[in-house]
C-alpha cells in the first residue's frame, strides 16, 4: 500500500520507537525525588524537552508538554482568552485554521469573545490589509496557523509579526503542519509569543505535543488544567515519560534530516504528479499550484470523480483523504474560504507524501 495521508498522520520512525521501548525503563514519575527510577525519567524528559526546543530555537523552559497540538491550541486560546477578557476580549485569527483553532474561537465567541476572522487569497495567503485594520486595543491575541493542513500554504510570518509588534499584540502560531518542513526560529520574530505542534505529524507517536510560550515567566494565560505544578503549573498531570522521549527524538531526527527530506519531497512530488497525470489527463487539476507552499502536499482535483467514491474504491492500494481528519463530515471550510465552488470541492483530494516512502510503493499509483 501507498501511504499518502501523512498529514493526517504519520508511522512512528523506527528509531524514534527503539527510544520509547527504552524509556520504560525510566519509568519513576519525574517530579519525585531521590530515587533513580525517576532520576533516570527526568533526565530523559529534560533530553526531550531540549530536543522539541530546538526544533524552534527556543529554550528548554519553554517547552509545555501536552497531549497534542488540539490540546496546545486550546490552552493557547482559552487561557489568553481567560486571562485578558475584562481588559481584551479580541481574538483574530485567519479564515483557514485547523478545527482546533476555529471551533475553539467559535466556542469563545458564544460565551463573550470577539472574534475577528481574516480572509485569505485564492493561495490561501492571509489578507495582511485587512489583519492589520482588525487590531485594535481590545485585542489580546492573534493565532495564524503557519503552514495550512490542506493545501500547505506558508504565511508570510515576517509581514504578520511586523503587524502584531506594531500593534503590541501577541502571537501565536499553529506550526503543526510546519516543522521540519519550514524552518522556524522564534527568536527573530517579537510578538511571536506561542507556537503549538504535534509529534505524530513528524514520524513521532499520537497523543504528545507542545506549547511553546515565550516569556514564560508571564503569567499570561490560565491553564486548562489544574491540580498539579507540572509545567510551571500550565499543564497539570504526571507527564508521559515514554510519549515525551519519542517527541523528542522525532524533533531530532526531523532536524537532522530537514535539508534531505526537502530534496526527497520534490522528488517524489514529481513521480506522484506525473502518474497521476498519466491516468487523469486533463481531468487533473493542482488546486494548490503556487510556489508558497511546502513540499509534499498536494491538493488535487479530479474533475468528474466524487472524491469520496474515488479514495474509497482506491483504498486497497492508496491511502489519502478529502482534507482534514479533524472535520470530515463536512465539504472543506479551507476550500471554499479560499474561493473554490462545491463541484470542484467534492471533486478534490488531498495526498501528502512522507520523505521516508520507498520510492517502489510509488508504482501502486499505476494500478488505478
Ligand atoms: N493543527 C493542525 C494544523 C493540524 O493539522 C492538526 C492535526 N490534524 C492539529 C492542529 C491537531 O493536532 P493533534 O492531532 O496533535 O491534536
Amino acid at each position: 500500500m501507498l501511504y499518502l495521508d501523512n498529514a493526517a498522520t504519520t508511522k512512528v520512525n523506527e528509531k524514534v520507537m527503539q527510544e520509547m521501548l527504552e524509556a520504560r525503563y525510566a519509568y519513576g514519575n519525574s517530579e519525585a525525588k531521590f530515587y533513580a527510577p525517576a532520576e533516570d525519567a527526568k533526565k530523559l524528559i529534560s533530553l526531550a524537552r531540549q530536543r522539541v526546543a530546538n526544533i524552534v530555537n527556543a529554550s528548554p523552559e519553554e517547552v509545555i508538554f501536552t497531549s497534542g497540538a488540539t490540546e496546545a491550541n486550546n490552552l493557547v486560546l482559552k487561557g489568553s482568552y481567560w486571562k485578558n477578557f475584562r481588559q481584551k476580549n479580541k481574538i483574530v485569527i485567519s479564515s483557514i485554521e485547523h478545527s482546533s483553532i476555529y471551533d475553539t474561537c467559535k466556542f469563545l465567541e458564544s460565551i463573550g469573545a470577539e472574534l475577528a476572522i481574516v480572509s485569505v487569497d485564492k493561495t490561501g495567503m492571509l489578507n495582511l490589509t485587512e489583519l492589520e485594520a482588525c487590531l485594535d486595543e481590545k485585542t489580546a491575541l492573534v493565532s495564524i496557523i503557519y503552514v495550512n493542513n490542506e493545501v500547505g500554504t506558508i504565511q508570510n510570518l515576517d509581514a504578520i509579526d511586523e503587524i502584531c509588534k506594531k500593534h503590541k499584540v501577541k502571537l501565536h502560531i499553529d506550526a503543526t503542519q510546519a516543522v521540519g518542513k519550514v524552518n522556524i526560529d522564534i527568536s527573530k520574530y517579537s510578538s511571536l509569543n506561542y507556537i503549538t505542534f504535534t509529534a505524530h505529524k513528524i514520524y513521532g507517536p499520537k497523543g504528545v505535543g507542545c506549547l511553546i510560550k515565550r516569556n514564560i515567566e508571564d503569567n499570561d494565560i490560565i491553564p486548562l488544567l489544574h491540580g498539579g505544578e507540572q509545567e510551571n503549573g500550565l499543564r497539570a498531570g504526571t507527564l508521559a515519560n515514554e510519549l515525551i522521549v519519542g517527541f523528542g527524538k522525532a524533533c531530532e531526527i526531523a532536524q537532522l534530516d530537514f535539508n534531505d527530506n526537502h530534496r526527497k519531497l520534490i522528488e517524489y512530488e514529481n513521480i506522484v504528479l506525473k502518474k497521476l497525470l498519466n491516468k487523469f489527463g486533463k481531468r487533473m487539476v493542482i488546486n494548490n499550484d503556487f510556489s508558497n507552499r511546502i513540499a509534499g502536499l498536494l491538493n488535487i482535483r479530479l474533475s468528474g470523480y466524487s472524491n469520496m467514491v474515488l479514495l474509497k474504491s482506491i483504498s486497497s492500494d492508496v491511502a489519502a483523504s478529502t482534507g482534514s481528519a479533524c472535520a470530515v463530515s463536512k465539504p472543506s471550510r479551507v476550500l471554499q474560504n479560499m474561493g473554490f465552488d462545491e463541484t470542484t470541492i467534492n471533486e478534490s483530494i488531498r495526498i501528502s507524501i512522507s520523505p521516508y516512502e520507498e520510492i517502489s510503493n510509488f508504482d501502486y499509483l499505476d494500478k488505478l
